[in-house]
Formats: C-alpha cells, sequence, structure tokens
C-alpha cells in the first residue's frame, strides 16, 4: 500500500460522501464526447481525459509512454505498459488532484480541458476483450445448483475442490453497462412436451459476477505460474452473466454452455485497478482438500467487495434483490490464472474472465434468480405487487459494487441493463 491509498487525502474535485469514485479509486475507462473516443480517469461526477493530461503535459514525468496509448477506443496499450508505468501514472494523477497541489487547479483553460462531467460523456466498453473465460467459483452458488439440478446429497462434483472450473465463453456479445438486451429466443423443452419447441426463454435470469482483466499475455506453452499471477491481472469490473435457463438446460449436454449464456453479458464501464483495491485484500475460504501444488497460493488473495443486485420494473422505483460478497469466492483470481495457463495455454492483453455466479451463505445473498427462487418454487414479490421467479420484460437489472473499511471506499459503480421483449 501507498500514499494513493490513504483515506486521509481529498481531491480539490468535489467527492460527495459515499461516493464510489474519490480520489483513491482512480479507475480507467473509455470516454466519447463528440469529439472522439479516449482514455480517461474519474474522480467524483467528473471524468479525467488523459489524452488532455497527456498532451497538456502533466504526465511528462513518466517515461517510456507515448500519446497512441491515450489516443484509443480501448484501454489495451494503455494497461499494456509495465505495471511500474501505470503505477506511476496513478501516482502522478493522484499528487495532482490532491487538494494541496495548485498546479491544474488554478488554471482555469487547462482544468476546462481536462475535466469534463460525467454526464457529458458516453462511457463505451473499455477494453477489446479477446479471450472470455467463465469461471463456476463460488462453492455456496455450485452447491446451490447441484442441490437443485442433482443430488442434495453430494450437491458438488467430485472435480470442483481440485480445480477451478471453467468454460471458454464468447467475447463478441460483451456490452457496456446501459446496452439493453433482448430477450432470447431458443430451443427449449418444456418438462411437460415430448419434443423441443423454438421459443422466447420463459427462464431468463442474470448472474452476479465480477470479472478481471490481463494486461500481459504469456507464450503458448508456457504457464504463469501462481506466484506470478498477480502481475497479469490489472484491474476488475462488474459483470452480469445473463443466462436463458430453459435454452441453456436443454443444450448444455455434454459440452456445458453455448446459446444460453452468448446473447449478451454486461459489465461496468470503470475497470477499478488492483492498486486500488490493494487495502482490501483478506483470506479466502479454507480450501479443503488441499490444493495440488501448482494451485497453492500463500497469504490474502481474496477482496472484500460488497455487491448489490437491485431490479427495477419499468417505469417503478429499483428494489434489492440480494447482496453478497466477492469475499466468498473458494478459488481466487490467482489460481483461476495459473489454471487457465497451466497446460501451456496462453492469455493476451483484454483478456476477460469471469468469476462465476457470487453467492453467499444466507438466502438473501444468492447471485441469480435460479437460486433466489430456488428453481421457480418461491416467488419473490416487487415492492409494486408483482411477481417474479425470473426476469421480466422491461425490466432493469444493476449490478453495484463497493469496497468500504475505515473511512475508504472504492466502488465500481453500475453494470445497468434492461432486458426488452424478444424480436
Ligand atoms: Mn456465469
Amino acid at each position: 500500500m501507498n500514499k494513493t491509498n490513504n483515506a486521509s487525502y481529498t481531491s480539490w474535485i468535489t467527492v460527495p460522501a459515499g461516493h464510489d469514485f474519490p480520489i483513491q479509486n482512480l479507475p480507467y475507462g473509455i470516454i466519447k464526447t463528440a469529439a472522439k473516443a479516449r482514455v480517461a480517469s474519474r474522480i467524483g461526477d467528473n471524468t479525467i481525459d488523459m489524452l488532455a493530461l497527456f498532451e497538456l503535459g502533466y504526465l511528462s514525468d513518466i517515461k517510456g509512454i507515448t500519446r497512441d496509448i491515450f489516443d484509443s477506443p480501448y484501454l489495451n496499450d494503455f494497461i499494456a505498459s509495465e505495471k511500474e508505468i501505470t503505477r506511476a501514472i496513478r501516482q502522478s494523477m493522484f499528487d495532482l488532484f490532491e487538494s494541496s497541489n495548485s498546479r491544474l487547479r488554478e488554471n482555469p483553460i487547462h482544468r476546462d480541458k481536462i475535466l469534463i462531467p460525467i454526464d457529458k460523456v458516453e462511457m463505451l466498453l473499455p477494453v477489446k476483450i479477446g479471450d472470455y473465460t467463465d469461471f463456476y467459483s463460488s462453492i455456496e452458488h455450485a452447491t446451490n445448483v447441484g442441490m437443485m439440478f442433482r443430488d442434495p446429497e453430494n450437491a458438488l462434483f467430485p472435480n470442483w475442490k481440485h480445480l477451478p472450473v471453467g468454460y471458454h465463453g464468447r467475447s463478441s456479445s460483451i456490452v457496456v453497462s446501459g446496452t439493453n438486451i433482448h430477450r432470447p429466443k431458443g430451443q427449449i423443452k418444456p418438462n411437460d412436451a415430448e419434443k423441443p419447441v423454438f421459443s422466447a426463454s420463459r427462464l431468463l435470469d442474470f448472474e452476479l459476477e465480477m470479472a478481471f482483466i490481463t494486461s500481459k499475455g504469456n507464450p503458448l506453452g508456457e504457464p504463469i505460474p501462481i506466484e506470478k499471477t498477480e502481475d497479469y491481472i490489472f484491474g476488475m469490473v462488474l459483470f452480469n452473466d445473463l443466462s436463458a435457463r430453459d435454452i441453456q438446460k436443454w443444450e448444455y449436454v455434454p459440452l456445458g454452455p453455448f446459446l444460453g449464456k452468448n446473447f449478451g453479458s454486461v459489465i461496468s464501464p470503470w475497470v477499478v485497478t488492483m492498486d486500488a483495491l490493494e487495502p482490501f485484500r483478506t483470506n479466502g475460504p479454507k480450501q479443503e482438500p488441499e490444493v495440488l501444488p501448482y494451485l497453492k497460493s500463500e497469504g490474502a488473495r481474496n477482496y472484500d467487495i460488497n455487491l448489490e443486485v437491485f431490479l427495477q420494473p419499468e417505469s417503478k422505483e429499483p428494489f434489492k434483490l440480494c447482496h453478497s460478497n466477492f469475499k466468498y469466492m473458494y478459488w481466487n483470481m490467482n489460481q483461476q490464472l495459473a489454471h487457465q495457463t497451466v497446460n501451456g495455454c496462453n492469455v493476451n492483453v483484454g483478456d476477460m474472465y469471469a468469476s462465476g455466479t457470487i453467492s453467499g451463505p444466507t438466502p438473501d445473498s444468492y447471485g441469480s434468480m435460479l437460486e433466489l427462487s430456488w428453481q421457480g418454487t418461491k416467488t419473490i414479490i416487487a415492492p409494486d405487487g408483482t411477481e417474479r421467479k425470473f426476469i421480466a420484460d422491461n425490466d432493469t437489472v444493476i449490478i453495484k459494487g463497493y469496497a468500504e473499511k475505515n473511512d475508504l471506499r472504492i466502488g465500481f459503480g453500475e453494470a445497468v441493463t434492461k432486458i426488452l421483449p424478444a424480436k
């Protein structure tokens, strides 16, 4: 930890109390105004145009960076800079925007070029996502699903505690918060039907997840040892892995998820760095039985991040569906990345790895409608009196996340999507 994690510092940019983006956060994203897309950060409700920051000479102390890493519609080239460089940029911005620094504060012409209110920009997908993996790393979620679909006595498959189960998903349909998704159509086989029918999904669900992004690749054939994995992990976003349970149920044997999963997944627009999350490290659950040596990680490798899901019926106020925490993850990100590459699989800058649904131990912490409604056997009653077992047309799903400790709050903003009727 360093000065940038110290909660006692404030910015000369106004940050309302309890805001997700104090000066200690400094996330990265892609903003677009009429001009064009470029790399940005954020403090309070102002975005920081980092291309302007560079062009006006505020990053001139940092060696080895060029204009083009900021003049881009994706973060890939920026995050591919060595971690020492992105750290130096973070430190430099922290100093510039810290309350006692008057250099930019007292220069209204530069200030107007660099600071753009959040409501004046469009947020774009932050990363050009190469490959995408979805893990299945919450023991509570895997146990709940196993109890519902298999055998309550043997809810976890025999492999589950020995390796972080995952599958290769599809990156083309990962979209940024605010993108609305139509209810998918496909083959489903209702329980009472003899043959499958083609239909709009009747069991549309969200999955409360987070995802990490790699900022460095490994050559094909060379695994990333677990003790090196942190060098490859740049930051995290909120992730809503929309799922059509009825399409999934009929199609998934024997090769796993396919069209029930790839019609849209929604991420938050700001990538929160592991540097900003440093104060929130915590120990994960005890792993029993002992894992194989290539998966052994020492020290605090989980993160204490509060997660919430809200449902907003059309023209109504949002209401909370559940709250969970990233720290419940049985397998940590280091283990996921070590496992992903242990066979020699190569990863790239901008690849994304979702956690899997993050459920907690109590029914109000379940991270999907499948679990909240226990496979449709329980009804969730919205404040407006309407009932849900799964997501209805024109419902908006909102995922929020924040870490909070000793007056320091590092938030992720939101991953929001509205479900439109099937086309
Ligand atoms: Mn998932």
